[in-house]
């Protein structure tokens, strides 16, 4: 097949990664990217599209005669570029500019989900600072203040501090790229460990991947402010048995029903966020599309060909896919982050020993923000830079393997967490 791939981080990376490695009877598929990244030129050629723009990436669809498009990040998701791929003819992945709501509007997922009976914590839509004050005080600590729109990760405070929670909700309100109509989202605060879960739809079927769990803390022990996301694992050796089956059941179906039935059909994938609290299963967030970093170590255990399953999806087929194969491994991946990341990260600066790091085996390693300048030196250009991907017999061997990873790494002043999965690891031992 001919596979575009619209993005330019890590998730891409390991999407087209997977795809590499695939062999379908008559060789490898032919694979493309806009705009890619460093990493991902090694296995797809790249194309100089924006990937917001939707006119773009629909005249390179039909210009390499793509049989499948798929759509990595939310912003295009959001700005409607698969409805223009879609309006090509092509089978694209990733849901419409409306569907992609779930993610691209708080209030929309909660209304969403009220109207599903999906269970997640209460929250307000508020328009007003009086209106948060109030929400807050309905509420008490810990406070949780989101900005409605998309922020890149970095739109929710969890604070028990209520002038800070004000903070939060001021400048979210003084956001410029809000338009005439921001909101903030109050709720309440939900305790317990988090899982993400990814949900592939066809609009009708559901199929859920493997669960994983990320770090989104920028520092050790969860210290420091949220980020993208600074490291994952999959398995979960510590999740209940039957949560998959539970989320299906509980949460994804009924939401990829409602939005059915209110004639948006969702197709791509239905990132959960779960909160295990202690009073039950409850969802944190939908996204619109793969988590990253999550989707670097679940498609690392992948056995079934990811182009079956996305093809599936994308052309309305995904209750004929066979049940899907997983491999009994599993994968631990760490970021590393440009100095100053997330609040002010400086880049620029040059990367090396990436090859030796992915000359061990066991270990390969994935692109977020790098260029290459000039000269053919590899350059940290975003905050998140690399994400280094362990995958072995168990968590344990699986982190081992990242960490000999990191360790080749070299780029000045970049940090990178020291915990990723260290307590899985340590519970499955
Ligand atoms: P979100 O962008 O909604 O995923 O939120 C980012 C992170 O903020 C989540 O992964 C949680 O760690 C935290 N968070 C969001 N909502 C809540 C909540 N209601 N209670 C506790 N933590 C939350």
């Amino acid at each position: 097949m001919k596979i575009l791939v619209v993005g330019s981080g890590a998730r891409e990376h390991a999407i087209v990664h997977s795809l590499a490695q695939e062999a379908p009877a008559g060789g490898r598929h032919e694979l493309h990217a806009a705009p890619g990244n460093p990493g991902i030129a090694a296995l797809a050629t790249l194309h100089k599209v924006d990937a917001l723009d939707g006119r773009a990436v629909a005249e390179l669809t039909q210009q390499i005669g793509a049989d499948l498009v798929v759509v990595g990040p939310e912003a295009p998701l959001v700005a409607g570029v698969a409805d223009a791929v879609r309006a090509t003819g092509t089978p694209v992945f990733g849901p419409s500019a409306d569907a992609a709501r779930l993610e691209g509007s708080k209030a929309f997922a909660k209304d969403v989900m009220a109207a599903a009976h999906v269970p997640t914590a209460k929250a307000h839509v508020c328009s007003t600072v009086d209106q948060v004050g109030d929400a807050l005080d309905d509420f008490g600590p810990p406070f949780v203040v989101k900005d409605d729109g998309l922020a890149a990760g970095k739109g929710v405070v969890v604070t028990s501090d209520r002038l800070e929670a004000l903070r939060h909700a001021q400048e979210c309100f003084a956001n410029p790229d809000r338009g005439g109509d921001p909101r903030v989202v109050v709720e309440e605060f939900l305790d317990g460990p988090e899982v993400s879960l990814f949900c592939i739809s066809d609009g009708q079927t559901v199929v859920p991947l493997a669960p994983a769990q990320d770090f989104k803390r920028a520092f050790d022990d969860d210290a420091g402010p949220n980020t993208g996301g600074m490291g994952a694992y999959s398995p979960l050796p510590w999740a209940p048995e039957g949560l998959t089956a539970e989320v299906v059941e509980r949460i994804a179906q009924p939401t990829i029903d409602e939005m059915r039935s209110r004639g948006i059909p969702f197709v791509g994938v239905l990132y959960v966020g779960l909160a295990l609290t202690s009073r039950g299963t409850r969802v944190i967030e939908f996204n619109a599309r793969f988590g990253d970093p999550e989707t670097q170590v679940v498609l690392s255990r992948l056995e079934t060909p990811l182009s079956e399953l996305l093809l599936s999806a994308s052309t309305g087929r995904l209750a004929e896919l066979p049940e899907l194969r997983w491999r009994d491994e599993a994968a631990v991946t760490v970021v590393v982050a440009s100095d100053g990341y997330p609040a002010a990260p400086r880049t620029g600066g040059p990367v090396t020993g990436v090859g030796e790091a992915e000359s061990l085996p066991g270990v390969h390693v994935l692109h977020a923000g790098t260029a290459t300048d000039d000269e053919g030196v590899l350059r940290s250009a975003g905050g998140r830079v690399l994400s280094v991907v362990g995958v072995g017999e168990t968590l344990s061997e699986a982190r081992r393997l990242a960490y000999s990873g990191v360790d080749r790494i070299v780029l000045p002043g970049s940090h990178h967490r020291t915990d990723i999965a260290e307590q899985a690891a340590a519970d499955a031992r």
